[in-house]
């Protein structure tokens, strides 16, 4: 079971919790401290920061996938390359490319604006 990393907005103390994937944002958690049920979700950027050798080795760690921060490309990018793996399909070469593109550190959105969709051509 993974765990996932909380504060609690009454003590402030960290709790590092086992939760089950099914249970996480479902089940409530409570402060191991003082009971309070008011805890804020850390995310944990550290993951982020490794070496690619050690990222490699985290991508095998189911708790990684709780550690998804939207806001940075490289960590989407691990989130995706994780899902295609998951999937066990060959993926497209372009989701490849979003992929490495990410991973370099451009934003989702200026790939996206890049990127040919084939189920838009109409709009040019
Ligand atoms: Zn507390």
């Amino acid at each position: 079971m993974p765990t996932y990393d909380y504060r609690c907005c009454d003590c402030g103390k960290h709790n590092s919790i086992y939760q089950a994937y099914e249970d996480y944002g479902v089940t409530s958690v409570v402060c191991q401290y003082c009971a309070s049920v008011k805890l804020e979700r850390v995310i944990s950027r550290i993951r982020v920061a490794r070496s690619d050798e050690s990222r490699i080795e985290s991508l095998a760690d189911p708790s990684a996938w709780g550690d998804i921060d939207e806001s940075d490309p490289r960590s989407m990018a691990k989130m995706m390359r994780k899902m295609g793996t998951e999937l066990g399909e060959e993926m497209p070469p372009e989701f490849n490319e979003v992929i490495d593109r990410l991973e370099s550190g451009e934003s989702p959105d200026a790939i996206e604006k890049s990127m040919p969709d084939p189920g838009m051509n109409d709009s040019f």
